[in-house]
């Protein structure tokens, strides 16, 4: 779905002529080692580019609009090695678009007490330099993440990988192409919202297509292709009696075969990176799509019913962002709740589609009827998920901004069987605990309707956000109501008067 290594993080590193000649050589031998040990490392899920040492304010301005530009660049690490006067930086910094990461490291691990003299001194200088070019990008208010510590220390280079992610995702997003099939869930409030304002706050658009264009792409789907999509459903499912080829419904296997291949074409000659649809608008479809959401979201693409464009686009982003992660990044839906007070849990799940990914073993493919749409009975993957910690996101259009709203909880595995819910489901505690976490959730106007994650952190979400210019809200193990209430509405007033 994404290719991470045509990706690029461009490594600047600043400093000035004040120090001479030789200095700025090893300036540029530091940065280039730190560089290649990095790259050496698996941590980081795209490969840094070292860049020509900065020492004025033309090679500054001229590094960020080449940045600005290129193709594979997804965003720029700086680290001021010596010191390196910020004025130089306004124009640079002004005209810089992509995420930024402030990384305040310095070359030598430890202080070397024997020898250290004053030459060593102007050489390594990140301690005060770091502080002037953090002058000014908060003087400027610019977000950057700002990550502390040696870059040797695996766990710092995990953060300059949580903010990766964030940036694959961010990159994802610049220019791409959703489409709507059908409009909102009629009357529907959360999941609707400002699509010119999500156009220019995230980068990608939101175009509706009448469900007649896919059908009429959905009916040209051939013979032969349906066949083998429908024994590579055979050969990877536990597909039930009445689907196989001698069973009393095997044409519905067929027919929903044929909706994810023209789902697919559809999807692929219009670029496009995910899509909604609503049971309200089916014109022309024999069903609603089940198992094709279901295995197109596996494949990459992102999805949310009921003409939820806005968590199609954020299942997206976070599958990109989680390439190569093991785990799954799901559409979801807080769909009810089991308040036995000895282990509450919240079951998540949608009429049919759960993506594939987060999948705890081989699914099984069955028809049910749906009950609503009064359509044909829909094919669908059903299976159970497996614990262990996790998260729900969701992102609301709060009038004035976007809110990313998070809550990390703890996925439980299902130790009853249930016989009769024929949908792919999902079992967890929220954080702090049920009644807070579900309580705090309200409270922040939070969607029914999330990604769920099995291999994002908050972390990865927190940058994301900042990436976006949004505002971020994180419901955690340190979650307390009174606080947590304080928070919004003291970001209310934030967004109130910060109307950038
Ligand atoms: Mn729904």
């Amino acid at each position: 779905m994404i290719n991470l290594e045509q990706l690029e993080l461009w490594f600047v590193t600043g400093s000035q002529h004040l120090y001479g000649a030789d200095t700025l050589k090893e300036v540029a031998a530091h940065a280039q080692e730190i560089v290649n040990h990095i790259n050496g490392t698996t941590k980081i899920p795209v490969k840094l580019v070292w860049k020509d040492t900065v020492k004025t304010p033309e090679e500054i301005s001229s590094v960020f609009s080449e940045a600005n530009f290129s193709g594979s660049c997804i965003g720029v690490i700086a680290w001021m090695h010596t010191f390196s006067p910020a004025k130089m930086w306004i124009n640079g910094l002004k005209i810089f678009h992509k995420p930024l990461l402030q990384f305040h490291t310095q070359f030598n691990r430890d202080i070397p007490w024997s020898t250290i003299d004053m030459d060593f001194m102007n050489t390594n200088q990140s301690a005060h330099g770091d502080r002037e070019f953090g002058f000014m990008l908060s003087r400027m208010n610019k977000h950057r993440k700002v990550v502390v510590g040696h870059w040797k220390d695996d766990s710092v280079l995990e953060r300059i990988a949580a903010w990766s992610r964030a940036a694959i995702g961010w990159h994802d997003w610049q220019g791409a192409r959703f489409v709507r099939f059908g409009d909102n869930m009629r009357y529907v409030a959360v999941t609707d919202g400002d699509k010119v304002e999500a156009e220019l706050k995230f980068g990608y658009s939101v175009n509706t297509h009448g469900i007649g264009d896919l059908v009429a792409v959905i009916n040209q789907v051939g013979v032969k292709e349906t066949d083998a999509l429908v024994q590579e459903y055979l050969d990877t499912y536990h597909v039930a009696v009445q689907l196989k080829k001698d069973g009393a419904q095997y044409q519905s296997l067929a027919d929903a075969a044929r909706m994810e291949l023209g789902l697919k074409q559809f999807l692929e000659q219009g670029n496009f990176k995910g899509f909604s649809d609503t049971f309200e608008d089916l014109h022309g479809m024999m069903q609603l799509p089940g198992i094709a959401a279901q295995r197109l979201m596996e494949q990459g693409y992102g999805f949310a019913g009921e003409g939820d464009w806005k968590t199609a686009a954020l299942v997206r982003a976070m599958k990109s962002m989680a390439v190569g992660l093991p785990g799954g990044n799901s559409f979801m839906e807080d769909y009810t709740y089991h308040f036995d007070p000895d282990g509450p849990l919240v079951l998540g799940a949608h009429m049919l589609e759960i993506c594939s990914s987060i999948a705890n073993g081989k699914p099984s493919c069955e028809i049910h009827p749906l009950g609503i749409g009064g359509k044909a009975d829909p094919v669908r993957l059903v299976f159970d998920v497996t614990g262990g910690p996790a998260l729900n996101a969701s992102i609301m259009d709060m009038g004035n901004r976007f809110r990313l709203l998070v809550n990390e909880v703890e996925a439980v595995a299902p130790t009853k069987e249930l016989p009769k819910l024929p949908v792919a489901r999902v079992l967890w505690k929220p954080y702090p605990d049920m009644n807070t976490g579900c309580a705090a959730w309200i409270l922040a106007g939070g969607a029914h309707h999330t990604c769920y994650s099995q291999n994002l952190t908050v972390e990865h979400l927190e940058d994301f956000a900042g990436m976006a210019g949004i505002e971020f809200v994180r419901i955690g193990k340190e979650t307390d109501l009174y606080q947590f209430k304080n928070e919004l509405r003291w970001s209310d007033v934030y967004y109130q008067l910060n109307k950038n």
